[in-house]
């Protein structure tokens, strides 16, 4: 039995003061659906948790002003099933209520969506209890220690982004969703209040696979915003081994702005097959001024696959991926109509 301290923050300042005070083995919880099966795991060890899940006002949605803005305490149903955001923003709303379960969307927070860590099995279930590589060699869980994904069971793993020192999956569906619509993290911490945009949020693991995010220790997510740019021809694609409730193999937002048949601006995101939700810029471009057909949307999915590194078991992801952005061009054009 390990002891936890517990402390809950009623403002931004008190959380970031509480976590400035223990330091690195702090963590911010919030819906906590993540964090306590990672703590069960052995995967996180923190001493000391903070929660922020009542801090007031960290919660509201704003879809009335310049930006849709989303507290990062908002819920990720309460998000999906904002009106406004279905009709306007299906991308958004699809990438919600594609994730996870009912109940689980009901505790989960947007902003603790935004910091879910890789579901590898090899970091997940590796760390063991005795010693401190754990079971599996996992360079994000323990630095320098190899990683036995590669030429292991990686039919779930990476093939865009990969390193040689890790081939893990970026999991979550909303952080493809926000980085097809070019969004923004609003981040508080010790030093002041600064804003992120979501294209550099994610780091690519390199030969630093354990740094996976541009978030200061201490540092707090106090909110989203998301440009309000047209967006009803959009739309979250998403193939998985089970049809709910299940991370996806490959999945594609898309948002499209038409002229009759003709492109004018795509914008297509990639989960289920990077290390970070990826921009798929290559296909952008191969569609913009061309007419729509299923051909080229194929074309344009093709292209975006062009420097995949798959692995032993993960080669169908790169034709998967090609037909998941194709459909997903199809289904959001013909929301223009
Ligand atoms: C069985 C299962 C299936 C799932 N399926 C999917 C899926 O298909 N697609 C998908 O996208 N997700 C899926 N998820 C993940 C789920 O969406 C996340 O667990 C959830 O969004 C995390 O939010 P939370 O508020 O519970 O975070 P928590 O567990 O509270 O925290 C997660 C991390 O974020 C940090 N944190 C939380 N809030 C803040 C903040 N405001 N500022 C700074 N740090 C913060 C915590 O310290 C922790 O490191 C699944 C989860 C489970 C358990």
């Amino acid at each position: 039995m390990r002891p936890i301290d517990y402390t809950r923050a009623d403002s931004i300042a008190a959380a970031v003061e509480a976590f400035a005070a223990v330091g690195a083995d702090a963590r911010y919880i919030a819906g906590g659906t993540t964090l306590y099966d990672l703590m069960k795991l052995r995967v996180e060890q923190p001493t000391h948790l903070i929660d922020v899940s009542g801090i007031t006002g960290l919660n509201t949605i704003d879809t009335n002003g310049d930006v849709l803005r989303f507290g990062a305490l908002a819920l990720m149903n309460e998000v999906a099933y904002t009106p406004f955001v279905r009709e306007e923003y299906p991308v958004l709303s699809e990438s919600l209520l594609k994730a996870a379960s009912q109940q689980l969307r009901n505790m989960a927070t947007v902003g603790g969506n935004l910091l879910q860590r890789t579901r590898c099995p090899y970091f997940r279930n590796g760390a063991g209890s005795s010693s401190t590589v754990g079971v599996y060699p996992c360079n994000k869980r323990v630095p320098g220690s190899g990683c036995a994904a590669i030429g292991g069971l990686d039919r779930g793993h990476a093939i865009l982004g990969v390193s040689d020192a890790c081939v893990a999956v970026s999991p979550g569906d909303w952080p493809v969703a926000l980085t097809a619509m070019d969004a923004s993290i609003e981040i508080h911490g010790p030093a002041g209040t600064r804003t992120l945009p979501i294209s550099d949020f994610y780091r690519l693991p390199g030969d630093t696979p354990h740094l996976e995010f541009n978030i200061d220790h201490g540092e707090i997510i106090t909110a989203i915003s998301v440009p309000k740019t047209p967006s009803r021809s959009s739309t979250y694609h998403k193939i998985r081994d089970r049809e709910s409730f299940a991370f996806a193999l490959a999945s594609a937002a898309v948002v499209v702005e038409m002229e009759g048949a003709i492109v004018r601006t795509a914008r297509i995101a990639l989960g289920g097959v990077a290390t970070v939700p990826w921009r798929a810029h290559s296909a952008e471009e191969a569609l913009r001024g061309k007419q729509l057909t299923p051909d080229l949307a194929l074309q344009a999915g093709r292209t975006a696959f062009g420097d995949a590194r798959p692995g032993q078991h993960n080669g169908f992801k790169s034709d998967l991926g090609a037909r998941v952005i194709a459909d997903a061009l199809m289904i959001a054009a013909e929301r223009s109509a």
